[in-house]
């Protein structure tokens, strides 16, 4: 019975949906780049990307993971930022750095993971120091990173170190970058370690859910382009001018966990619920979008 209701409702579907095709199976499917001037389109979370640009697969510090995605691509100032921070790392005793998620050929919503990641200016970076930079295609596919914290969350494990630390300073205080995105736990323990003299870079550090495998680094929008939406609030209004090493961060450890292991009675939405970011269509998206999907 219930097997006859999915599939009458899987061939319903695109009729009832009125043939609006979803825009991350349009720009999910695009294999290269747009040619066009490179220009970041709408937020983070609903924009796509003109004229991106590929970072090479294997470069002196760094290597691309999980090509099957073919999302190595980015910004020119994102695909700067990465090989500069690569080699930087260096500096911290790192070999350079194993790059996960940039964005699509040509941006957009994606068919799987991320909601944001869409204008160019995202990138997830390993927390695995890279044990080498020949590692083949597959081995590409197969290798995992590893997690900095433990699984009730609260705390860091012995995968993060001073190297982890230096390595997020650095990342955090290049002026290109608008926000970082990590594990709460891992700014907590930032918190503690950073001198008291040295702590603004700190601002940048924000503690989120999951990234714990990986941290996210946020470009802010590159100079000149109109289309592109500063993200607000920003990471000063966030942490009221300060570091964030405050309880809007212990939050992470103490509310946060209790509500999930105790969730509260969900209280009736106002309006309609929004869209997440894989039911957009191109209605929904910036119309300089079309463009994009449409140029060679
Ligand atoms: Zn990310």
């Amino acid at each position: 019975m219930i097997r006859t209701l999915l599939v009458c409702l899987a061939l319903f579907t695109p009729a009832v949906a009125g043939a609006a095709p979803l825009a991350k199976d349009l720009f999910g499917g695009e294999q290269r780049a747009s040619q066009q001037t490179s220009q970041a389109i709408g937020s983070y979370a609903k924009g796509c990307g003109a004229g991106l640009v590929q970072l090479p697969e294997t470069g002196p510090t760094w290597q691309a993971m999980r090509l099957s995605r073919n999302r190595n691509w980015g910004q020119p100032e994102l695909v700067q930022y990465l090989m500069d921070l690569s080699s930087a790392a260096r500096q911290v005793g790192w070999r350079g750095l194993y790059v996960g998620d940039m964005s699509q050929p040509r941006g957009g919503p994606m068919k799987t993971g991320h909601a944001s990641h869409q204008i160019g200016l995202d990138a997830d970076v390993w927390m695995l120091p890279p044990s080498r930079l020949n590692l083949s295609r597959s081995e590409r596919e197969s290798i995992s990173s590893i997690s900095i914290r433990t699984e009730d969350q609260r705390n860091i494990t012995s995968n993060w170190t001073r190297s982890h630390q230096a390595l997020l300073k650095m990342a955090a205080s290049d002026p290109r970058v608008d926000r970082i995105f990590v594990a709460a736990a891992a700014k907590i323990a930032m918190c503690k370690t950073a001198k008291a003299s040295d702590k603004t870079w700190l601002q940048k550090i924000r503690p989120i859910a999951g990234h714990n495998t990986h941290f996210h680094v946020r470009l802010k929008c590159p100079r000149g382009d109109s289309r592109c939406e500063t993200q607000k609030p920003s990471v000063s209004e966030l942490s009221k001018g300060g570091d964030g090493c405050d309880e809007t961060l212990t939050w992470w450890v103490t509310t946060y966990l209790e509500e999930l292991r105790n969730p509260p009675k969900p209280t009736k939405p106002k309006g309609p619920r929004k869209k997440t970011a894989r039911e957009y269509t191109m209605a929904d998206l910036p119309k300089a979008c079309r463009g994009v999907l449409a140029a060679n």
